[in-house]
């Protein structure tokens, strides 16, 4: 199964894409997680997204669709794969279309207050899980036992070019999917859980 995630930043792709990746068994592919790794690594490539990321923009397409398309070619996504955060923008979906077809395109929708409540007290943890400080006030992921921290990108100031990036550049996608009869909508307002089910329904239909 060839899926795609997505949703504004907060909207929990990330979560949906942990529980998803097991149960589909298939290899989630999150572009922001790979510049992370890069960033960490200190790479060329990470020096250079994270100068966009830093200020809430979009890194530019040439460099994320090359990481995607080599990704892709990896022997374990002959299967199928989960991509979560790619594409962003038109021209990426155009680049993808060259590379695969695409099964299903799940649209997480969340209304803004929620967006915003949930990344401005986003704790996220280097093996996917994601907490909330309101929530949640250990240091320790309850998962793995690693070190929660607040991503460089979730301050108050670049939540707000992010969601402006998503509006202006990634959003378009929602009606490029529609017309090719590909998207299909899970309302991600309420619970990780509730939406889980939600996109289970979806798949199965
Ligand atoms: P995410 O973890 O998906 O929220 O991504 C974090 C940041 O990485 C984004 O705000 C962008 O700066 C960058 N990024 C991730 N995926 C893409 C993409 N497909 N196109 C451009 N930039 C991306």
């Amino acid at each position: 199964m060839k899926l795609i995630l997505l949703g504004a930043p907060g909207a929990g792709k990330g979560s949906q894409a942990v529980k998803l990746t097991t149960t589909l068994n298939v290899p989630h592919i999150s572009t922001g997680d790979a510049f992370r790794m890069n960033i960490k690594n200190g790479t060329e490539i990470g020096i250079y997204a994270k100068s966009f990321m830093d200020k809430g923009l979009l890194v530019p397409d040439e460099v994320t669709i090359k990481i995607v398309e080599s990704r892709l070619q990896q022997p374990d996504c002959e299967k199928g794969f989960m991509l979560d955060g790619f594409p962003r923008s038109i021209p990426q979906a155009e680049a993808l279309d060259k590379i695969t077809d695409i099964d299903f395109v799940i649209n997480i929708d969340v209304d803004l207050a929620v967006i915003l409540k949930r990344l401005t007290g986003r704790l996220s943890c280097g093996c996917g899980a994601i907490f909330h400080k309101s929530t949640y006030s250990e240091s320790a992921c309850d998962k793995c036992g690693g070190t929660l921290f607040t991503r460089d990108d979730d301050k108050e100031e670049t939540i707000l070019k992010r969601l402006d990036a998503y509006k202006q550049t990634t959003e378009p996608l929602i009606d490029y999917y529609k017309s090719k009869g590909k998207l299909f909508n899970a309302r991600g307002n309420g619970s990780i859980d509730e939406c889980f089910e939600q996109i289970l329904s979806i798949l199965k239909k």
